[in-house]
């Protein structure tokens, strides 16, 4: 007689990883388990069975090149509260509770894909790569782009997220929500800020149906940036680039409001850092 196979593998390599999700393609990822396990329990995502990473340690782990900072997507997010990126950094510092921070993973954080998620913004105007490792090998991409609709990406059949590459950034970058409470609740609105070479590059949550950025937005921020620009031609060009949704927690009207509050409070944060604010 033919048993069935194991519905829950653990795998302990990454090559391990992608047969185990081969052999069962309709198996759920489990990384930190922090948004699988409380889906499964409000009985919001079914599961025909668990391929978990948590014994991966390719998975795990943050390291610097000249050029990149690559963290892997199993690294916990309590790591990346001193990582060389503030915006990524201060993301992470703000994401749930110690206990949270201490088993969720970047990686879940991305693959999740839901809009209001802390990570997608900072990544977002870091300007990240995502490595997409499967049974073919492994490919990057830009992770602009990645995110499709709430909880979609454009992750391949057998995939896995192995890696996130942002570019080394030393200077000013930083992270601001705004929610119902500090602690363990989502953004309700988020901007990320990243300043390099005279130039900011700003980046919504909660903003619409994916993570949102814009040239235009951009040159307005690096305008109010070098005082060519007023912090109400910021706020203006912010609230024609998002379409944040209302919903039981706040209204669109709100998230526009707070939104470009939050990019002129990030912007005049660049300003003092750089020295030419107030
Ligand atoms: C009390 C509480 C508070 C929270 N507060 C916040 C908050 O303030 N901000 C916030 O953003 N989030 C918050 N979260 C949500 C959650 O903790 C994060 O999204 C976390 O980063 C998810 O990571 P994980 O490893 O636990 O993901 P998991 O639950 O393991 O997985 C999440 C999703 O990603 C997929 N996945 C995971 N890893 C990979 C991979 N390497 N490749 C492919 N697919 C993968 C899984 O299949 C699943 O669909 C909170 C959760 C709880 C329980």
């Amino acid at each position: 007689m033919l048993l069935a196979a194991p519905r829950f593998a653990l795998p302990e390599t990454l090559g391990e990883a992608i047969t185990a999700l081969a052999d069962r393609p309709d198996a759920t990822v489990v990384a930190g388990g922090t948004e699988v396990m409380p889906d499964l329990l409000w009985r919001t995502r079914r599961a025909e069975g668990f391929v978990s990473l948590r014994r991966v340690r390719e998975l795990r782990g943050v390291t610097t090149t000249d050029d990149e900072l690559v963290v892997a997507a199993g690294t916990p997010v309590a790591a990346l509260i001193h990582v060389e990126h503030r915006a990524l950094a201060a993301a992470a510092t703000s994401l749930g509770t110690p206990l949270v921070r201490t088993e969720a993973t970047i990686g879940g954080n991305v693959m999740s894909a839901l809009p209001y998620r802390n990570l997608l913004p900072a990544l977002l105007a870091a300007d990240a790569a995502l490595e997409l490792t499967g049974p073919g090998g492994t490919r990057t991409v830009p992770f602009d782009g990645f995110v499709t609709a709430p909880g979609v990406t454009a992750i391949g059949p057998g995939e896995l997220l192995t890696a996130l590459r942002l570019p080394r950034h030393r200077g000013f970058a930083d992270y601001a929500k705004v929610g119902r409470r500090n602690a363990q609740f989502v953004a309700t609105a988020s901007v990320a800020a990243v300043a390099a070479a005279g130039r900011v590059r700003l980046a919504f949550g909660n903003a619409g149906p994916t993570p949102v950025r814009s040239d235009a937005v951009d040159a307005v921020a690096t305008a109010l940036l070098d005082g060519t620009a007023t912090p109400e031609e910021l706020r203006a060009a912010v609230d024609a680039a998002v379409d944040p949704p209302t919903d039981p927690v706040a209204s669109a009207e709100y998230r526009r409001h707070a939104l470009g509050v939050l990019a002129v409070r990030l912007v005049v944060r660049a300003q003092v850092d750089a020295g030419l604010g107030s």
